[in-house]
């Protein structure tokens, strides 16, 4: 078995922990795991079956395996490899076969996915909803960092104090409406007080039930207010 990152030199059996072998390459100190081999290990871990990113990461200071970015093949059945970000504040990708489902780690890359917390993850790190996760974190750091420059980091954080005031505020909405000086939402409205009791307002759809035919109106016109000029008050006179 050659090893897909060197291409020439021949990958050597030996062990990463005490349940998990890997073939590793002596020239460039790659490991490739074999989907067995990896699955075996994997019964060993507790809580293997979440997807549990480090909450302690400190993502302004990604660290970063040694990522060779090549296209490689699989040097189990030379399958084209897959790659994948692995993100939650690291910058390497890695190489997994689809066909046979091994997976390829360039030097010290493992090490860095076990101080994270991740190398359990590795089958995770292929599928949607982690890359969808790392798309939305990267999608939220483009975001931050335009309106830091619109704005300047001390509006922006004043930004984020009525953001949190306004997310538990009971009628967020409502103010929300007068910021944007929108009328409020139906929900927001029943909570605007009623100084008379008034009853309730005729719907339209209502009045387009309720209304006569126009034939109708047309020959009697009078009858229906229609065209008649309003009369004054007949207010009372004094007496004479
Ligand atoms: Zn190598
Ligand atoms: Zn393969």
């Amino acid at each position: 078995m050659y090893c897909p990152c060197c291409q020439t030199s021949t990958l050597k059996r030996a062990r990463l922990d005490e349940h998990l072998a890997v073939h590793a390459c002596q020239t460039c100190e790659g490991q490739w795991v074999s989907s067995y081999d990896y699955w075996h290990w994997l019964e060993w871990q507790p809580d293997s079956g979440k997807i549990k990113p480090c909450e302690s990461m400190d993502l302004s200071d990604p660290l970063h395996g040694s990522d060779n970015r090549r296209a490689s093949f699989c040097p189990e059945c030379n399958h084209l490899m897959r790659r994948a970000k692995v993100g939650h504040g690291l910058k390497f990708y890695l190489d997994r076969c689809s066909h046979c489902g091994g997976s390829w780690f360039d030097q010290g890359e493992w090490q860095v996915l076990q101080a994270h917390n991740i190398h359990d993850k590795v089958h995770l790190v292929f599928s949607e909803p982690w890359q969808s996760q790392i798309r939305q974190a990267e999608f939220n750091r483009v975001l931050e960092a335009t309106y830091r420059s619109a704005l300047g980091d001390e509006d922006y954080a004043q930004a984020l104090n009525v953001r949190a005031w306004l997310e538990q505020h009971p009628h967020r909405d409502y103010i929300l409406s007068v910021l944007n000086q929108v009328p409020p939402s139906e929900d927001e409205s029943r909570y605007i007080p009623v100084r008379n009791s008034h009853p309730e307002p005729v719907q339209k759809s209502q009045l387009s039930q309720n209304a006569l035919p126009k034939e109708e109106v047309n020959k009697h016109p009078v009858a229906y207010g229609h065209g008649v000029q309003p009369k004054p008050y007949d207010l009372p006179q004094p007496a004479k």
